[in-house]
């Protein structure tokens, strides 16, 4: 008897100790908030981003309805998105592939290289793909930007205005993350945050192998692929490009059909 309540009481103490350990874990994951109370110590990098920084899933949580990352529906549609063109190097090499392919994609473009390489860009309008903005200088949108968040579109599609090309009102924030404020402002301005659900990482300078590994098993009806069609300088991403018609080539294959942003989320009828 005695023993028995010995080892409940010991039982207790040890639940005791799990439930400690396990809130002190969470505190202490990246993913916890704590209110920021007066002026915070000096730290290196880290707790700015837990604090300000809206990353994807949060952003969709908070504002679901302007953030599009993944259609509903089982319909096998899909979406290729390419980020960071035009250039001179991978943009031409993914309209390459495309054309040949006969695919259309979504290319979230940066004003400044629009203004840079307008025969890349003409390229892009005269196929057919959809554009979306992606700001006019590739700035951190996860930091507060204040009124130059404003100016960064508006001058991109100044610049895209230029290839007759009116706005889609699809805004792909760098590095995927937005103030709060600022997503309240850019859908105020009538954009939606064109997010994506797969991820090829292929930025990292991926072998295509990599790259496919990324995105194959991640294939679902209604998704949207994240690619780059242009780097900052030094970066490779031949092996994104290597793997493109592979990619293409399987979602064919499976019964995909290729569909633009505007095409995956049609604005719903007011
Ligand atoms: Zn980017």
């Amino acid at each position: 008897m005695g023993h028995t309540a010995g080892s409940a009481r010991k039982g207790i103490a040890y639940i005791i100790l799990a439930l400690s350990i396990l809130s002190l874990a969470y505190l202490a994951s990246p993913g916890f908030r704590i209110k920021q109370q007066g002026t915070p110590p000096e730290l290196a990098g880290g707790l700015e981003r837990d604090n300000r920084m809206l990353g994807e899933a949060d952003l969709e949580r908070l504002f679901p309805e302007i953030v599009l990352r993944a259609g509903k529906g089982n319909e096998k549609l899909i979406a290729l998105t390419f980020d960071d063109g035009p250039d001179d190097i991978y943009t031409p090499a993914v309209l390459d592939v495309l054309k040949e392919k006969q695919v259309r994609a979504t290319f979230f473009l940066i004003g400044n290289r629009i203004e840079h390489f307008p025969e890349v860009t003409r390229r892009i309008v005269e196929e057919g793909h959809l554009i979306g903005n992606h700001t006019y200088s590739h700035p951190n949108t996860g930091k507060p930007l204040g009124e130059q968040l404003r100016t960064e579109l508006e001058r991109t599609e100044a610049a895209l205005a230029a290839f007759n090309v009116s706005p889609s009102y699809l805004f792909r924030p760098p590095y995927g993350a937005l103030t709060a404020p600022a997503a309240v402002e850019v859908a105020n301005m009538g954009y939606r945050l064109a997010l994506w659900s797969i991820d090829s990482l292929d930025w990292r300078g991926l072998t295509k192998e990599e790259v496919l590994n990324n995105v194959i098993p991640q294939i679902a009806p209604g998704r949207v692929i994240l690619q780059h069609s242009a780097g900052g300088p030094g970066e490779d991403l031949s092996g994104s490009v290597l793997a493109l018609p592979e990619i293409i080539d399987h979602l064919k294959q499976q019964g995909y059909t290729f569909v633009s942003m505007d095409e995956l989320f049609p604005v719903p009828a007011q």
